[in-house]
């Protein structure tokens, strides 16, 4: 499979990691000069720009958080001014003030490198016809996936999300041959499709999908490669960083690679910051190298997964970041047992009868210990018509196997077909009624 930038993506780790080392020392100097946010951080910590010098060094710069960004909102921690910003985007912002993300000159052409980096990773090229269904405008998917699109040659649709219906008829009617969106959006369209009477696998000509912006685990995975007859391949990206670019699975689909010359990943302890070694599983953490508007130095995502840095067959010698195993604020704790969404989506996804689309509810009725339950959609097949036998074995099966994986007992309660909300963007699985 061809390599967009092969300098880049597979040069030699040591020569990487000098590149990285002179570039770090580069750009903590400029976020120092260019703007008090970063300046107080630092004063406050005790190091000084020349105190770093080599990659070791980094642990000896504080971390920068969601809160820290959200306390600049909307520009405080820009490092140019106004005029030299040419894009904002924005996260959605469900739970306060959105996080912003704005994009000097260079900073639309390193994002469009790394997207066609991105595109070319899952075989895209300028013969293909790219259906992008992630939203255009603040949310940084849309815009991120036009760029790369374009710049590969390929003959991108910005169709954006929404309307459906209409999706599935240009889809078929431009013979779409790449989609991207959202896994769980991916999974609606099928739907649609269905209700339709297309048979999406027969009429359409998608042999692509990439798919990203929200959790999704590798039974989802092999739902989604089933349904619509495509390969998947997973993106991860947030618009701190810069949005989607920041990794991609190659052909092997065994982690993600992160485009290291740009943005350099740690993996620290949530609880201590320390930071881990390559194999151990823990937060993710970024530094921008190259970025001009809004560098971050060492940007704690949230999101826990595992580095490896051993040499990939596809040639990349860039380190590969396991699929996100979930978020470190979305762990929940039932009863005292910390229960990851991720394993309750991988055990209903290997039932028999149960469908991809679920919802998680925890509730603290008055003086009572915490429910579990889980909304889940059982195969169309047990409604018509109703077997309620059926239906009752089902939903034990479904209990049974989920206590042994999480050690917590759930409710199941079996739904309908299309009885749960579908998302047009990022899926909305966990509704936490305990802090109502
Ligand atoms: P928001 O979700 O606040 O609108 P972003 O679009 O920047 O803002 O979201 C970035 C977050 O989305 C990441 O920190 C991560 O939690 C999640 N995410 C993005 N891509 C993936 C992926 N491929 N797998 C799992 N989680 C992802
Ligand atoms: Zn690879």
């Amino acid at each position: 499979m061809p390599i967009w930038n092969p300098e880049a993506e597979t040069m030699e780790r040591k020569d990487l990691e000098k590149l990285q080392a002179e570039r770090l020392a580069k750009i903590v100097e400029y976020v120092y000069q260019r703007t008090p946010f970063y300046k107080r951080k630092f004063d406050a910590a005790g190091v000084k720009p020349e105190d770093i010098q080599s990659l070791d060094d980094l642990a000896k710069l504080p971390f920068t958080t969601k809160q820290d960004l959200r306390d600049a909102y909307p520009f405080g921690n820009f490092c140019v001014p106004l005029e030299e910003v040419v894009r904002i985007h924005a996260s959605s912002g469900t739970t306060g003030k959105p996080t912003v993300g704005g994009y000097s000159q260079n900073d639309l052409e390193l994002w469009t490198e790394v997207m066609a980096r991105t595109v070319t990773a899952c075989g895209v090229t300028r013969k293909d016809i790219a259906h992008n269904a992630y939203g255009y405008g603040l949310f940084t998917g849309g815009l991120g996936f036009h760029i790369g699109f374009q710049r590969v040659g390929a003959t991108v649709v910005p169709v954006s999300g929404g309307m459906t219906r209409r999706q599935i008829m240009l889809m078929e009617d431009f013979g779409a041959t790449v989609l991207t969106c959202t896994p769980s959006y991916s999974l609606v369209l099928a739907e649609e499709a269905d209700n339709l009477g297309v048979d999406f696998k027969a009429r359409m000509k998608v042999r692509v999908g990439i798919f990203g912006a929200e959790p999704w685990t590798n039974e989802m995975r092999e739902k989604i490669q089933n349904r619509l007859g495509l390969e998947a391949y997973d993106i991860y990206g947030l618009t701190e960083i810069i949005g989607p670019g920041v990794s991609i699975e190659c052909e092997h689909h065994n982690g993600l690679h992160i485009f290291e010359d740009h943005f350099l990943p740690e993996i620290i302890d949530p609880a201590t910051g320390e930071k881990l070694p390559y194999g151990e599983e823990g937060e993710l953490v970024f530094t921008t190298l190259t970025k001009e508007a809004m560098p971050v130095i060492r940007y704690r995502t949230r999101d826990r997964t595992v580095l490896h840095a051993d040499k990939c067959a596809c040639g990349r010698t860039l380190v590969r970041m396991e699929k996100i195993r979930g978020r470190t604020d979305d762990m929940l704790i039932v009863r005292g047992v910390n229960v990851f969404p991720s394993l309750i989506e991988k055990t209903l996804l290997n039932v028999e009868g149960l469908e991809p689309h679920y919802q998680i509810i925890l509730d603290r009725p008055k003086d009572q210990l915490d429910e579990l339950q889980i909304l889940v959609e059982a195969h169309h097949s047990f409604f018509e018509p109703i077997d309620t036998r059926k239906l009752d074995q089902l939903r034990d099966e479904a209990e049974n196997e989920l206590a042994q994986t999480l050690g917590v007992r759930a409710t199941v309660k079996l739904m309908g077909p299309n009885s749960i909300e579908r998302s047009l963007g990022k899926a909305k699985r966990i509704v936490d009624k305990r802090e109502l």
